[in-house]
């Protein structure tokens, strides 16, 4: 029994189980399409995740800068609760660009 790593998830595998026990990637040659399209699967849901957390950053940052400068201007605790938000959206946003272009 030799150990591979899993093509989905790059987990350390037996070679000859059929599947991935970890991402259930189907292995061996018989299922190279059924791999495919479970590669493919993935790749969309790792988008659609760095999606979520740009999303999340972008609402963490403009909520941020909705309270600074608009809703709190007068009470000085929302003016710093929302300048930190801001920059803890703005930290966000370019840490999940930078994980998303560097774990391509
Ligand atoms: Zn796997």
């Amino acid at each position: 029994m030799a150990l591979i790593a899993c093509p989905a998830c790059n987990k350390r595998i037996s070679s000859r189980s059929s599947s991935c026990p970890a991402c259930h990637c189907p292995l061996g040659d018989a299922d190279l399409e059924r791999r495919d399209s479970h590669l493919r699967i993935q790749r969309i849901q790792r988008q659609q995740r760095f999606m979520l957390w740009n999303a999340m950053a972008l609402l963490l940052f403009t909520g941020g800068a909705a309270l600074a400068f608009w809703l709190g201007i007068d009470v000085p605790w929302q003016v710093l609760t929302g300048q930190v938000m801001m920059a803890v959206g703005l930290i966000s946003y370019l840490g999940v660009r930078a994980w998303q272009i560097f774990s391509k």
